[in-house]
């Protein structure tokens, strides 16, 4: 009797968008791997676009280091990258991609088109692309000439139009598009040397807007407010703690005066990457909380210098969730510091008010 066999291979273009979801879950992944890969090329000014939450048009524009012609061939193939050419150079990497896999990702799952110059070169390049290739635009498939300035802009539309399950599972336009701006806003307090802009397609007015080498409380001011930042206190162990393997903690966050009732994220990072980690934050609150009248919320945003060495920055596709080696120490170290600044206030309170 014949017998049927029902495993068969996948077709490569299922198969690499569904490794694509596995990245680019919602706009806002897209959006991350677009900034990040603008800081790695050593943009200062990144403005960002968005129509529909980014789901109809997502757009990033840098002026950073630009895309050679000859690269954009094989731009969007994935594992392709200019930044980890072996894995041991995972150990010690310092830019935020290296895997080579968003913008394969991201051209499996919408339509996705560059314009972008080099320094070097006399004009701008635009190239579209579809499941990972060049694809066609008056009639050829080559990068095509263009005005430009240098630097780079990104133009995604139409997320998931190819994968409808994942277009229902998004949120609405109104959701997505906080999400994004939450996003551009946690890299605009931490990036101090880029300007971040954002705006709704069809909308001139900013959503969000900093210029490169604002202060750190301007740059809070601008994302956050006022009432946040006018009540900051520095958390700074400039020297770290070398016998743990940190070269440096830096933060702002909130003191016992600052009046609010409603949780903000904090804003973790970890050698520079947008991270979250609930045990770190778990121990702050509870640290603060001591100083708080009760129900109130703090904002903390604190940034770690660790040795590389101690970092694993693969541990999960989004790149969200890092381990580093002595956490919890760390973490208590930290949190003895934030003690120490708060008590700081609180003594000084006391006496104002006792006077
Ligand atoms: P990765 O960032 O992991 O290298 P990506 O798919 O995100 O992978 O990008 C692939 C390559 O495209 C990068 O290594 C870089 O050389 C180039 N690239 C992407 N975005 C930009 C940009 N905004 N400016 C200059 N080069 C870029
Ligand atoms: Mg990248």
């Amino acid at each position: 009797m014949a017998t049927i066999s029902r495993i068969k291979a996948l077709d490569p273009t299922v198969i690499n968008r569904i490794a694509a979801g596995e990245i680019i879950i919602a706009p806002v992944n897209a959006l991350k791997e677009l900034l990040e890969n603008s800081i790695d090329a050593g943009s200062t000014i990144i403005e960002i676009l968005a129509k529909d939450g980014g789901i109809k048009l997502l757009q990033i524009t840098d002026n950073g280091s630009g895309i050679d012609e000859n690269d954009l061939p094989i731009l969007c193939h994935r594992f392709t990258t200019s930044k980890l050419t072996k894995f041991e150079d995972l150990t010690s990497i310092e830019t935020y991609g290296f895997r080579g896999e968003a913008l394969a990702s991201i051209s499996h799952i919408a339509h996705l088109s560059v314009l972008t110059r080099t320094r070097k070169s006399s004009c701008g390049w635009k190239a579209i692309y579809s499941d990972g290739e060049l694809t066609q635009q008056n009639g050829s498939n080559d990068p095509i000439p263009a005005a430009g300035k240098i630097g780079t802009t990104f133009t995604i539309e139409d997320f998931f139009y190819n994968v409808p399950s994942r277009l229902r599972a998004l949120k609405t336009a109104n959701d997505e598009f906080t999400k994004i701006l939450d996003v551009i806003g946690r890299y605009a307090i931490h990036c101090n040397n880029v300007g971040f802009s954002c705006k709704k397609f069809g909308d001139s007015h900013y959503l969000l807007n900093t210029r490169p080498n604002l202060p750190i409380q301007e740059r809070i001011r601008a994302v956050f407010g006022s009432s946040i930042s006018n009540d900051l206190v520095q958390i700074d162990i400039e020297n770290g703690f070398n016998d743990l393997g940190v070269k440096r903690v830096y933060g702002q966050v909130t003191s016992p005066n600052f009046n609010n009732k409603k949780p903000i994220q904090p804003v973790f990072f970890i050698n520079n990457r947008l991270v979250s980690n609930d045990t770190l934050r778990r121990a702050l609150l509870s640290s603060m909380n001591r100083f708080l009248p009760k129900g109130h919320k703090p904002f903390i945003y604190l940034s770690l210098s660790i040795d590389p060495r101690n970092l694993d920055v693969n541990v999960h596709p989004t790149k969200r969730e890092v381990k580093f080696l002595n956490e919890d120490e760390i973490i208590d170290r930290i949190c003895l510091k934030v003690i120490e600044e708060l008590s700081k206030i609180d003594s000084s309170r006391n006496f104002s008010t006792q006077t």
